[in-house]
């Protein structure tokens, strides 16, 4: 018998099917995620995935990290598997738990059955446990209601397991699960935090980034690709697509009013997004927008920008403040990286005073002269994709 982990599984508002469907998305991902920690086996029983590995061989603490990033678990466990006898249950906690039993103060058992062949209830096992641990560590107070450390005993169908408090995991729901979207990504701080939240969401992701050679570098080419990096143990496998920008940015300082300039290029890559989104079987686009931060970010300049997709757009920042996106940035690490100071296409041709409050009519006006369909064409054609992936 050895270590498992437990992952205790969220949304318990789902049910039947939802349910089924939830289960299979998460352990799927498990099993991808878990690849380059060596081989395990994932299954699930009452509401919990069981992380088995397979040999000696594997990366433990690999593989906890891994699954502390998973979508759908909210709550994660390393565990002790013993067989279903009291005395092993009682040697496994004291031998596993050890250096959190001498740590602790006070302590209590909490014990499950949900093996009802077994000859104990929950509470006469978590009474033997608990008087067979105080015997071995004498310091321990027994604590009912707000011990330092819970010893869990769970009796299951094909053994017991004993573990600590599990720690919290990453909540949501399993990526995949609500279908597939196109995240639009600068390298500022917001995007990533955006797409992060969606991710949680369910939603599986393809990355857009916008390029303006020579007006934006390399380096900050590379700086999207180091916020993927960091993304990619909470999405999985990522792709991101390079979409060449330099020509429809200086077609459009030729004929568009510098007050439109930076709602015109928002239309456009809305409109590149979305044809992103039906090449790769995507249903809707997500940005990092939060309503007023910017000139572009208000009710009317989203409506303008909005209306050229017929996909839905989801900004999942839009009633947060800075700050609140920046704790979560700091959170998934994206902060240090978004905060370099390479510039964006958005910051290369920055109108001195941009109409915050425009009507659709003025901005399609100020369009006019622009061959919309051949530029977003030709810029599609030439994307160049990037794939990023957890086993590497
Ligand atoms: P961020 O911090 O994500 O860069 P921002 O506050 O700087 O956001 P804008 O520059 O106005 O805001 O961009 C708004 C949104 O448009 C971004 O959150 C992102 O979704 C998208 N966006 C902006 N620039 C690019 C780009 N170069 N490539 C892809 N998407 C972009
Ligand atoms: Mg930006």
């Amino acid at each position: 018998m050895r270590e498992i982990i437990l992952l205790k599984l969220g949304e318990l508002v789902l049910k039947g099917g939802n349910r089924r469907s939830f289960e299979e998305k998460l352990m799927h991902n498990a099993r991808r995620r878990l690849k380059p920690y060596g081989k395990f086996q994932v299954y699930t029983r009452q509401s919990t995935a069981y992380v088995e590995p397979q040999d000696e061989s594997c990366d433990m603490d690999g593989a906890y990290l891994a699954m502390e990033r998973l979508f759908g678990v909210v709550g994660i466990a390393r565990a002790y598997a013993c067989p279903k006898d009291l005395d092993a249950i009682v040697a496994g906690a004291r031998e596993y738990l050890a250096p959190k039993l001498t740590a602790a103060g006070s302590f209590k058992v909490e014990s499950k059955r949900s093996d009802k062949t077994f000859p104990m209830t929950s509470i006469q096992i978590s009474q033997y446990v608990g008087g067979e641990l105080q015997d071995a560590f004498p310091h321990l107070k027994v604590e009912m209601k707000r011990p330092e450390l819970t010893v869990h005993v769970e009796v299951r169908d094909y053994a017991a397991f004993v573990h600590a408090d599990p720690d919290p995991g990453a909540g949501g729901l399993p990526v995949g699960m609500g279908g597939r979207a196109v995240c639009l990504l600068s390298g500022g701080i917001d995007s990533p935090v955006a797409a992060w939240m969606m991710t949680k969401r369910g939603l599986g992701l393809e990355m857009v980034h916008f390029f303006s050679y020579p007006y934006t570098s390399e380096a900050a080419k590379e700086k999207v690709f180091d916020l993927t990096r960091k993304l990619v143990p909470w999405c999985g496998r990522l792709t991101v697509h390079v979409v060449p920008f330099t020509k429809i940015q200086e077609e459009m300082r030729r004929v568009v009013p510098e007050a439109y300039f930076t709602l015109v290029m928002r239309r456009f890559m809305m409109r590149i997004a979305e044809q992103v989104a039906r090449r790769t079987g995507c249903e809707c686009l997500i940005t990092g927008e939060s309503l007023g931060q910017v000139a572009s970010q208000t009710t009317q300049a989203m409506a303008c920008t909005g209306a050229v997709c017929t996909l839905p757009v989801f900004r999942p920042l839009i009633g947060m403040d800075k700050e609140e996106i920046i704790r979560i940035a700091r959170k998934i690490d994206t902060f240090d990286t978004s905060i370099l100071p390479y510039e964006d296409c958005c910051t290369v041709f920055t109108p001195r005073h941009p109409r915050t409050h425009p009507k659709l009519e003025e901005v399609e006006e100020a369009e006019k002269d622009l061959d919309v369909d051949a530029l977003v064409a030709e810029a599609t054609s030439a994307i160049e994709r990037v794939y990023f992936s957890p086993e590497k």
